[in-house]
């Protein structure tokens, strides 16, 4: 082990979290080892919806180009009811304007986009973190291979079933909260959609949005059941519009297409303990009903970056972290709570009351999240 390394940060997992910390410490000269579990991505081949304030942080992250060269814009959000009716839309173009237009793209490309132009020497893949140990000049990670890495300060970004979070709330560390068991990704061909498009139906949900070469990537849930087998639940969709029983059927005709993606969260009372922090879905893993996972992700790696760069002392970098990230992540999460008991009501009552509260909700929610987490003069 070297011991000498307190200058540099330790990142525990290598996914939009992790790799956007290590991004942001290389953009103001910190040194950092991200260590990861897997060799390659789990869902590299499903796509990911990146709302504006995602959009506004890559761009920080030194990625405003970059991403212009994949997955495609999303202009337009519209809910509509089982039967196809329009409830509300609203024009994202607008509301975010051109610097932080809603994107869709492959998680394949974001996590390479995230790494692009970095040197690969701190990145180890296949190296997962089993046991965490505080040393005199900070933290020491060993892994699974025996292995042991010292740095100043360890960053827990190894996701909802972090094994980091132990290190900061104990052994009783609370897990994540399954939410609903009954969801599931894919990619298939996009029908001619040019909106991000959700269908809300009284047992289920369908999501579809235009990624890129004439595919769209499509999200479906259904009400109660823990069937991982999406067919089981296939009549849910009966009274759905025709263009949404053929993306089913096509899915469901080609076996290993469908990813069964449970939802679940992650609400704890604290994300530091001395020099382990959490970041990402470790700290707050939120369902993706206003799609911010990635976003909180990417501005929680350029708050701490930009906190590590600026301080000498980084014992109280986890308690400024926190205190600067909470509120923010605290209003996703009310926001996440309100428009799920929407989604529970009835389907009469939601679809009266959705043209009226959408539109407002969506405002209410997204608004504050326009303004920048860091300062543009740390853009890349
Ligand atoms: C169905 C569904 C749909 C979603 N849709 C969206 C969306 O459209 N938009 C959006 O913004 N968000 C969405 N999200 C949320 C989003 O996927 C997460 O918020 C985001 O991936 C969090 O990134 P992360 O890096 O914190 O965690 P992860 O992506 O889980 O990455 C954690 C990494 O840590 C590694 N790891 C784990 N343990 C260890 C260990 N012990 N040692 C080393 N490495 C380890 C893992 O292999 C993994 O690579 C969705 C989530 C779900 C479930």
């Amino acid at each position: 082990m070297d011991a000498t390394r307190a200058d540099r940060v330790l990142i525990a997992g290598g996914g939009i979290a992790g790799l956007a910390v290590r991004r942001a410490l290389r953009q103001r000269g910190v040194a950092s080892l991200t260590l990861e579990r897997r060799g390659d991505p789990a869902d590299a081949g499903l796509a990911i919806n990146l709302p504006g304030n995602a959009v506004r942080a890559l761009a920080q992250l030194g990625l405003a180009e970059g991403l212009r060269a994949v997955g495609s814009p999303v202009r337009r959000r519209e809910y509509r009811t089982q039967s196809g009716r329009l409830l509300f839309a609203v024009d994202e173009d607008a509301f975010w304007g051109a610097g932080a237009r809603p994107h869709c793209l492959r998680r394949g490309d974001l996590l390479r986009l995230l790494g692009q132009g970095l040197p690969p020497g701190d990145l180890l893949q296949g190296r997962a973190v089993a046991a965490i140990d505080r040393t005199p000049q900070g933290v020491a990670v060993t892994l699974a291979d025996g292995t042991v890495e010292a740095g100043g300060l360890l960053v827990g970004a190894d996701g909802v079933h972090s094994a980091v979070r132990r290190g900061v709330c104990g052994a009783q560390a609370p897990g994540a909260a399954m939410l609903a068991p009954a969801s599931w990704r894919f990619m298939a061909p996009n029908p001619g959609l040019e909106a991000r498009t959700l269908w809300a139906g009284a047992g289920g949900l369908f999501l579809l949005i235009p990624v890129d070469r004439g595919e769209a990537y499509g999200w479906v849930s259904v009400s109660g059941g823990g069937d991982p087998d999406l067919a089981a639940s296939r009549a849910v969709f009966d009274p759905f519009p025709r263009l949404v029983r053929e993306t089913l059927a096509w899915v469901l005709s080609r076996p290993g297409t469908v990813h069964h993606a449970p939802l679940e969260e992650v609400r704890i009372p604290s994300w530091n303990r001395g020099r382990v922090l959490l970041a990402g879905d470790a700290a707050h893993a939120t369902a993706p009903v206003w799609a911010q996972g990635a976003a909180l992700a990417l501005e929680d790696a350029l708050v701490l970056a930009d906190l590590l760069a600026e301080r000498g002392d980084w014992d109280a970098v986890g308690a400024r972290y926190e205190a600067l990230r909470r509120p923010r992540v605290d209003h996703v999460q009310a926001m996440t709570d309100r428009l799920s008991r929407t989604a529970r009501m009835p389907d009469w009552a939601r679809n009266l009351l959705l043209p009226l509260i959408g539109p407002r909700s969506y405002r209410a929610t997204y608004a504050p999240l326009r303004v920048p987490v860091s300062s543009p003069s740390a853009a890349g």
